[in-house]
């Protein structure tokens, strides 16, 4: 789940000024063993907002590169959506099984209200709604609560249609026609948004092979929608249409480009490019369309966004659907500019923010 890549210059501040964050705070209590890292990439657009997830990283230097990294991605994510949000993320360092407690998740919200909203906090990986309140009880900056705490609810649907919107796009590129009926798919992960994913997939006629890590959720999800379950490594060996990365990030790599041997990429992982620079051009040169994870993946931001500007989740599926023209246009860009498509979202990202802090820049 943390991909580490090399950084040119491996000090903190190097590092810092490497991915240009505007701010990276440390947060250490020594009662409750707290030791958390906040990433405050860029807030232009808006107060930065991103997960909280706790993983036992091996060493001190591996979490502030995670919490850089996906930080970082929150900017372009927010941005591209057309959200007047910035991008943050926040990691604690230790065991979420045997380290996590109230007093722990309380004093991690105490350091998120002192930064008084310019961080909003959510939930990621290992953090469980339960978390999310007691972090509430510190301080307001969270988002993506239940329903019943008068939150946004599970966003992983709302992911789900966004990427699915991005597969349809990418499919039109790539055959002429977003019908995905007939096209065989291949899941990877098939958890909260892939199993949202497959039922969109399924009513448009696709046919799916899917894997997961367990190997159960993957038998019960092939009886469900009608599909093959194949082993971990076997997914990217598929004849297929389309892959479709849902489980973890880097896994566009040199193992596996050689191997697939889909006209399409979309999933909802995060960070799907092992190294941006490389394998970002390499589907390129395969002749494989390749859809932006942090575009298309966008509908869960979307959803926690409507939580806080106070929106209906309805009005979040409207503004999710737009993904569908997005992808298109950043399809279209990358084609034409001889850009790669991650590089042409980027890009429309950062101009906007360009664009936007001009106009903030007079009172
Ligand atoms: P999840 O934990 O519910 O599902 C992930 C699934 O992948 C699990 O079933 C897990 O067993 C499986 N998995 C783990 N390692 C695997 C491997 N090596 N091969 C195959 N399967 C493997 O997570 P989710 O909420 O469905 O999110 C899926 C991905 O989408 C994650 O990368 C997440 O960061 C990203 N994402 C999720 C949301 C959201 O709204 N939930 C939003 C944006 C991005």
């Amino acid at each position: 789940m943390v991909e580490i890549q090399a950084l040119s210059d491996t000090s903190i501040f190097g590092q810092i000024a490497e991915h240009q964050h505007e701010q990276v705070v440390y947060c250490h209590d020594h009662e409750t063993g707290l030791r958390a890292i906040i990433g405050i990439h860029n807030t232009v657009l808006g107060p930065a907002l991103g997960g909280t997830r706790m993983w036992h990283y091996a060493s001190d230097a591996e979490a502030l590169n995670d919490v850089l990294r996906l930080s970082r991605g929150m900017t372009y994510k927010a941005a591209i959506s057309g959200l007047n949000l910035g991008g943050g993320k926040a990691v604690i360092i230790g065991d979420a099984k045997t380290q996590k407690n109230e007093a722990l998740l309380r004093k991690f919200g105490r350091f998120v209200q002192n930064l008084n909203g310019k961080y909003i906090t959510a939930e990621d990986v290992n953090m469980t709604t339960k978390d999310m309140e007691y972090i509430r009880m510190e301080t307001k900056h969270v988002a993506g609560l239940p329903e019943t705490m008068g939150g946004s609810g599970d966003p992983s649907p709302v992911t789900a249609f966004g990427t699915y919107m991005g597969m349809k796009a990418a499919a039109k590129k790539a055959f002429g026609s977003d019908s995905l009926a007939g096209k065989r798919v291949a899941v990877q992960g098939v958890g909260h948004v892939g199993t949202y994913l497959m039922e969109y997939l399924v009513k448009e006629g696709a046919e799916i092979v899917l894997t997961d890590y367990y190997t159960e959720r993957a038998e019960e999800a092939a009886a469900r929608f009608g599909a093959k379950a194949v082993g971990l490594e076997e997914i990217y060996d598929q004849d297929v249409d389309i892959y479709s990365p849902c489980a973890l990030g880097a896994t566009l790599n040199d193992d596996t480009l050689s191997r697939l041997k889909c006209q399409v990429v979309a999933g909802c992982a995060n960070n799907q490019l092992k190294d941006e620079h490389v394998h970002g051009p390499a589907l390129v040169q395969k002749g494989i369309i390749y859809a932006p994870d942090f575009l298309i993946n966008a509908g869960g931001l979307i959803n926690v966004y409507s939580e806080v500007v106070g929106s209906s989740r309805q009005g979040a599926l409207t503004q999710t659907e737009k993904i569908y023209d997005y992808t298109l246009q950043v399809l279209n860009k990358a084609e034409k500019e001889g850009l790669h498509p991650q590089q042409a979202a980027t890009q429309i990202a950062k101009e906007r923010i360009a664009a936007i802090g001009k106009v903030k820049s007079t009172y």
